[in-house]
């Protein structure tokens, strides 16, 4: 079938398909998606195949125009589906696919039920592959735990080891939280040393409420929680601070920027650098609008974002109404609008606004310093890192543009720091000494 003409419809969208829903073998006491499991009280929870072929025909219809399609699985747990299910996606994508077009299998898991034949499976299939990890054992372990409350680190290192035998192409999908939120280069050296990751997502914690918690988590589980909303302006005391958010990024981007410029992929620092050079950024939260990211659930309904699973952000039902018409209606577009169109006025001002956009309008729910409402809850740490990052962002930026290497900015802090006294104040603004701080690994080196 031809593409319907929507006038305005955009060629190209991502989309985050739950075959299970919310359904998930873990209880990760952060996880703000298990409880809507409660949207769909009595279901299975596993997306029927008649459901799977219309889901498939219409995103590869909604796409005509553009040469390849990306086919996101995510959940809840999406491999908890079983591997046949995903066996039979891609035939069927293979079967809707027009002439010269081709399909990006992507899928978000927590690896933990992977084995040889998932490993089998995606490398057949040029599956990219996302592991959630956040960190070493301890810090990992601190909320990713199963039913019974124990970390689920040994199960996700297993999942990824038959990943990295069989050559899957993966990245790691890392939350920020209380429990890592101080480590920031202590993690990333875990993933890219340790895990030997290439592609690294950091993604901050935040879990809002409505009622103060006396200083508890109000739930340890997501059991005991009512259906979550993006409504409250507090947080629980899981979630990261703007400020351990900014220093988090600083952290990890003073290892990254003397080692690993065009080695090892931050989504966050190349979304930056996109928004230095004018480009568009890959990434919805510091993108001037949105509105092109949305999740479809295992029973066809279709929602605004992976974050706005809720009923009065629900946009129809596939089964009932074509998608392409879905993403192309008012109502979603007025959703992604407002992303620039509700800035306080605070952000208007703000001289790294076209690095930020205010962050993603889930997070907006503080005042500005003059008391008008909708500040990003993560303002302070936005300001801190694209402050931090503005010259080597501007020189990277003109590398680009006389056709050089990024990663030349290398050699220019391996000069600086040559320089720079054992004692000094390290560059990420800590307080610490260099030598004891990201200068610990080259005083060493040198036997200062
Ligand atoms: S609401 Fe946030 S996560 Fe969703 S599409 Fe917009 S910026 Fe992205
Ligand atoms: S850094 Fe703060 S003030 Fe500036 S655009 Fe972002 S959220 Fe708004």
């Amino acid at each position: 079938m031809s593409a319907p003409a929507i006038a305005d419809a955009p060629s190209a969208f991502h989309l985050l398909a739950k075959p299970t829903g919310a359904v998930c073998n873990l209880d990760c006491s952060y996880c703000f998606f298990l409880s809507k499991e409660m949207l769909y009280p009595g279901s299975r929870f596993r997306m029927a195949d008649e459901l799977l072929e219309a889901y498939i025909e219409q995103l590869i219809e909604a796409h005509s125009h553009v040469p390849e399609v990306q086919i996101a699985w995510q959940g809840g747990e999406p491999t908890l589906m079983g591997v046949e299910f995903f066996r039979r996606s891609v035939e069927l994508a293979e079967r809707y696919l027009k002439p010269g077009q081709r399909a990006l299998y992507t899928i978000q898991t927590n690896g933990t039920l992977l084995d040889a034949e998932w490993a089998a499976f995606f490398r057949e299939n040029g599956f990219l592959v996302g592991i959630s990890i956040d960190g070493p054992r301890e810090l990992h372990d601190a909320y990713r735990v199963n039913k019974g409350g124990k970390g689920s680190f040994d199960q996700v290192m297993r999942g990824l080891e038959h990943l990295q035998a069989a050559g899957v192409e993966w990245n790691a999908l890392t939350t920020i939280h209380a429990a890592n939120a101080d480590h920031g280069r202590e993690v990333y050296c875990f993933l890219r040393d340790e895990c030997g990751a290439g592609f690294v997502q950091f993604i901050p914690i935040i879990e809002r409420v409505s009622e103060a918690a006396d200083g508890e988590v109000p739930w340890s589980s997501w059991r005991d929680r009512p259906l979550y909303e993006q409504k409250g302006d507090l947080v629980t005391n899981r979630s990261v601070s703007a400020e351990q958010y900014g220093r988090f990024l600083i952290d990890v981007f003073e290892e990254w920027v003397r080692r690993d410029v065009g080695e090892v992929y931050v989504q966050m620092f190349d979304v930056a650098l996109a928004n230095w050079v004018g480009e568009p950024p890959s990434l919805c939260i510091h993108s001037e609008t949105c509105g092109l990211a949305l999740a479809l659930e295992h029973t066809g309904d279709l929602y605004s974002c992976d974050h706005f699973v809720e009923p009065r952000f629900k946009l129809g039902n596939i089964r009932e109404t074509r998608m392409l018409e879905l993403v192309s209606s008012p109502k979603q577009r007025q959703f992604g609008l407002d992303k620039r169109d509700t800035l306080p006025q605070y952000c208007l001002e703000c001289d790294v606004r076209f690095a930020c956009h205010g962050g993603c309008p889930k997070d907006r729910f503080i005042s500005t310093p003059d008391g008008e409402p909708g500040l990003n809850y993560l303002c302070a740490g936005f300001k801190a890192f694209f402050h931090h990052v503005d010259g080597p962002m501007r020189f990277m930026g003109e590398r680009l543009r006389v056709n050089g290497a990024p990663a030349e900015i290398m050699g220019l802090y391996a000069t600086e720091d040559a320089r720079r006294g054992r004692n000094d104040a390290c560059t990420c603004g800590s307080g610490r000494k260099w030598k004891r701080c990201h200068g610990a690994e080259l005083a060493r080196v040198d036997q200062w």
